[in-house]
C-alpha cells in the first residue's frame, strides 16, 4: 500500500513492546513511505529501524517524532507476508515488530545490507540430476487427492502417515512438479538441513537451479542472496528448516512439511513459534493446499486428520514391497538376573552384530545420550557431582577428559577427590554413545567404527564425511545419537541396535511416550531398506510399555489408541491449548514469589466478566519449578494454562497482561504450545 500522503505511519519495532508507534512522515519522503519498508526513527533516543505496517491521517499524541529516512526502495516484506506475521504475534503473544523480524534476514535487521562481494559461494555439488521415478498404487491415489486440491487452487490440509521407507519423498516432488507446471511456488520444510542432506539433494537433484535451500550454515551475506533468488522469483521451490516459512515467494501453490512431528519445528526463542501451524496460516492465506507427512505423525496432528480437520492420505507398503525389518525386544532385567551384572549389550545383539559383519553388512548402533559415564558419584558420601550453575548431572565426556553439563556446556576437570568429604572415592557410572563405541571397538576389533552425535560432529564438514564413508561402506558399524535416526537411507544396513530405549521414556514430560515411540519407528526404519531385509533389536528394562511395545510392531494406531486415552485423562495437548508462563530469576525466593503474584493476578485478571466465565474457562494449574528448576544460574518457576480455545486464551491473557507489572529482577517470558515444561 502506497502512502496516500497521509501525515502518519504507525511503525513496528523489534523489541517486546506489545503495540505499535506513531511517527510523523516528513514531507519530502512522502511519497518514499509504503507499507513493508523499513525506516529509521528515534526511539528512546537511538537511531532505530522500524517496519512500516500502516498510515493514519491524524494522530492523538502530541509532540510526535517524525520518521528520520526512509531505508528501502522497495518493501522488505510483502502483504502476504505482514498478515503471517501479525497472525504470529497474535498468535505467539510476541510483538508485531519481533515477528516481522523472524521473517526477515539477519542483515536486513541492521538497517543495512552489507553483502561482501569477496565472499565466494562454496562450490555447490550438482547431484546428478534425478527423473519422476514409477509410482505404486497407494502413491498414485495419494497424489490423485493431492493434485485434485492444487488444481482447486483452494487451503486444503493434508496428513500424509507413511511408514519408513514407502516413498513419501517422491510424492512431495511430484506434487511440487505439478505445482511448478501451473508458474507457482512451492515452501519445503525439513527438520534441520545439516542432518537431512539426503532429502535436501533429492530435492536439488530432481529440480536442479530452481531449488534455493535456506542453509542455517550460510553466511549472512550468503543467506541474504538466497533470499534475493527467492524474493525475484528465480528460484520456486524453497526448502529449508522451520524459518523457510517465511520466505518471499510469491505465488505460493504448495506447502510441504517433513517429518511433521520433529520438535525442532518449534522455535525456542522469540518468536516462539512452530512451523507447522505458521504453514496452515500461510497456506490459508495464499489459498494453496499443505501436505504434512510422517511415518509416526504428532498426536495432534492426527487427532485433528481424525476430527476430519486435516484430510488423511496413507502409505501402508514399504517399496518394492520390501517387508518392514524384523523386531526384536531384550528384557535386560532378564539379561541382569542371568548373567549377574550389568551388562551393556544383550547375547542376542553381540551375536546379531557378529553375524552381520560376517555377512558384509553395516550395523547401526542407537543410544540418545552423549558423552562416556552419565553421571560421576562418591561411593563415600552419595554426591552426585551437579553443575555449578544448572541443576543437572555432569556427564564425563572421555575424548576431551571433561566433566560437561549438557543444560549449559560448563566444563570441569574430573575431580579424583569427593568435594565434599574428600574421599578418593569417586566412581563414573550410566552409559553414553562414547562408551558405546568403546565398548564396540573391543567386542569387535576388526570392524571399522564411528559415531555421530553432536561432539563428534562439531567440526565443519565432519557430519557429511563420516555419512560419506557409512555410504562408501568403509565404515562397519555407526554409533550415534537421535541423528542418526532421522532421514537416512542406506541399503547395506539391515541391523540397527537400540542400546536403551528407555532414555526418552523416563524424561518428566507428557510426551515422553510419543518421543520414544516416534524416535523407535524412526531409528528402526533405517534397517532394511535394501534388498536384503532388515532386523532390529530393541533393549529395555520396561518391555510391557505400550510405547516399546507398538514401536517394536511398527504399530502406529495401537500407539495413538492407547496415548491419546492418557492425554484425555491428564488433560493434555491435543485436547487443550497449553500456554506456559515461566518466571526467570537468580534469585530463588524472587523466582517463586513472582509466580505465585503472577497466578493471583491471572486468577483475578484473565477474565473480566462471570459471562466470559463460562464461555471458555481455563485452567491456571501452579506454580511450579521447572523439571530442572535451575539453568545457568537462573531458577525457573512456571505458570500452566490450560484452555481449549487457542485464540481466546491468547486474546485474554494479551489483555490481562497489559496491566501487569512483574517484579523487578524477574523476566518472563510466555511459550503458546510448548514442547516441552
Ligand atoms: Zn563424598
Ligand atoms: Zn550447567
Amino acid at each position: 500500500m502506497k502512502n496516500a500522503l497521509h501525515e502518519f505511519a504507525d511503525l513496528a519495532i523489534n523489541i517486546p513492546v506489545d503495540r505499535l508507534f506513531t511517527y510523523g512522515i516528513p514531507a519530502d519522503t512522502a511519497k518514499k513511505a509504503e507499507v513493508g519498508k523499513r525506516a529509521f526513527v528515534d526511539f528512546r533516543n537511538k537511531e532505530t529501524v522500524g517496519y512500516i505496517v500502516g498510515f493514519r491521517p491524524e494522530a492523538e499524541a502530541q509532540g510526535i517524532k517524525e520518521i528520520r529516512s526512509v531505508i528501502d526502495d522497495e518493501p522488505v516484506i510483502s502483504g502476504e507476508l505482514l498478515k503471517l506475521t501479525e497472525r504470529v504475534s497474535l498468535t505467539y503473544l510476541c510483538s508485531y515488530g519481533q515477528a516481522i523480524a523472524a521473517a526477515i534476514p539477519g542483515v536486513l535487521k541492521k538497517g543495512k545490507v552489507s553483502v561482501k562481494s569477496r565472499e565466494k559461494h562454496e562450490e555447490e555439488k550438482m547431484p546428478a540430476p534425478s527423473y519422476p521415478l514409477a509410482l505404486t498404487d497407494e502413491q498414485k491415489k495419494v497424489l490423485e487427492s493431492v493434485f485434485k486440491k492444487i488444481d482447486m487452487e483452494s487451503y486444503r490440509p493434508f496428513l500424509l502417515h507413511g511408514i519408513t521407507a514407502s516413498g513419501k519423498t517422491e510424492i512431495y516432488l511430484q506434487a511440487i512438479e505439478k505445482v511448478l507446471n501451473k508458474g507457482k511456488t512451492s515452501i519445503v520444510l525439513v527438520p534441520e538441513i545439516a542432518l537431512t542432506p539426503q532429502t535436501v539433494e533429492r530435492f536439488t537433484s530432481r529440480f536442479g537451479s530452481k531449488v534455493a535451500v535456506a542453509h542455517s550454515a550460510l553466511v549472512g551475506s550468503m543467506r541474504y542472496k538466497e533470499w534475493q533468488r527467492i524474493r525475484s522469483g528465480e528460484a520456486k521451490i524453497v526448502v529449508g528448516a522451520r524459518s523457510a516459512i517465511f520466505s518471499p515467494v510469491r505465488n505460493l501453490g504448495l506447502i510441504i512439511i517433513d517429518e511433521e512431528h520433529e520438535t525442532s519445528y518449534k522455535q525456542e526463542d522469540v518468536p516462539r513459534y512452530h512451523a507447522r501451524d505458521v504453514a496452515l496460516m500461510r497456506a490459508k492465506l495464499a489459498n494453496c493446499p499443505v501436505i504434512l507427512g510422517s511415518a509416526t505423525p504428532s498426536l495432534e496432528s492426527f487427532y485433528l486428520a481424525k476430527k476430519g480437520e486435516l484430510e488423511m492420505v496413507k502409505l501402508t507398503k514399504r517399496i518394492d514391497e520390501r517387508s518392514l525389518p524384523k523386531t526384536k525386544v531384550v528384557d535386560m532385567r532378564m539379561e541382569l538376573a542371568t548373567r549377574k551384572k550389568v551388562c551393556m549389550f544383550s547375547k542376542v545383539l553381540v551375536d546379531s552384530i557378529e553375524r552381520v559383519l560376517k555377512d558384509g553388512r553395516q550395523v547401526m548402533i542407537f543410544l540418545n545420550r552423549r558423552g562416556f559415564s552419565t553421571y560421576v558419584n562418591c561411593k563415600r558420601c552419595g554426591l552426585v557431582l551437579k553443575c555449578k550453575k544448572c541443576d543437572s548431572v555432569m556427564v564425563y565426556h572421555y575424548e576431551t577428559r571433561n566433566l560437561i553439563c549438557h543444560y549449559c556446556n560448563f566444563r570441569m576437570p574430573p575431580p579424583d577427590i569427593c568435594p565434599k568429604c574428600n574421599a578418593a572415592y569417586m566412581k563414573y557410572f550410566g552409559i553414553g554413545t562414547e562408551k558405546v563405541e568403546s565398548e564396540i571397538a573391543r567386542l569387535f576389533p576388526q570392524a571399522r567404527i564411528a559415531r555421530m552425535d553432536t561432539d563428534a560432529t562439531a567440526k565443519r564438514g565432519s557430519h557429511d564425511r563420516i555419512l560419506g564413508e557409512f555410504k562408501k561402506h568403509n565404515i562397519d558399524i555407526l554409533v550415534g545419537t537421535q541423528m542418526i535416526a532421522k532421514g537416512l537411507d542406506f541399503p547395506r544396513v539391515t541391523l540397527v541396535g537400540v542400546v536403551n530405549a528407555d532414555v526418552t521414556l523416563n524424561l518428566p514430560d507428557f510426551r515422553a511416550s510419543e518421543r520414544t515411540f516416534n524416535l523407535l519407528t524412526q531409528v528402526a526404519g533405517r534397517a532394511g531398506r535394501g534388498e536384503d531385509g532388515g532386523e532390529v533389536i530393541i533393549q529395555t528394562y520396561a518391555p510391557e510399555h505400550y510405547a516399546i511395545l507398538a514401536a517394536s510392531k511398527h504399530d502406529y494406531e495401537k500407539f495413538y489408541a492407547q496415548e491419546i486415552k492418557s492425554r484425555k485423562e491428564l488433560f493434555f495437548p491435543p485436547f487443550v491449548h497449553l500456554i506456559k508462563l515461566t518466571l526467570r530469576s537468580r534469585n530463588e525466593k524472587s523466582a517463586s514469589d513472582a509466580a505465585g503474584s503472577l497466578k493471583e493476578f491471572l486468577e483475578k485478571n484473565l477474565f473480566n466478566t462471570e459471562k466470559e466465565k463460562s464461555v471458555d474457562k481455563i485452567d491456571i494449574a501452579g506454580p511450579a519449578p521447572s523439571p530442572i528448576a535451575r539453568v545457568r544460574g537462573f531458577f525457573r518457576w512456571n505458570v500452566l494454562l490450560k484452555g481449549r480455545n487457542r485464540t481466546t486464551m491468547c486474546e485474554t491473557l494479551r489483555g490481562a497482561l497489559r496491566s501487569y507489572r512483574k517484579p523487578a529482577g524477574v523476566i518472563l517470558t510466555i511459550d503458546v504450545d510448548p514442547m516441552s515444561m
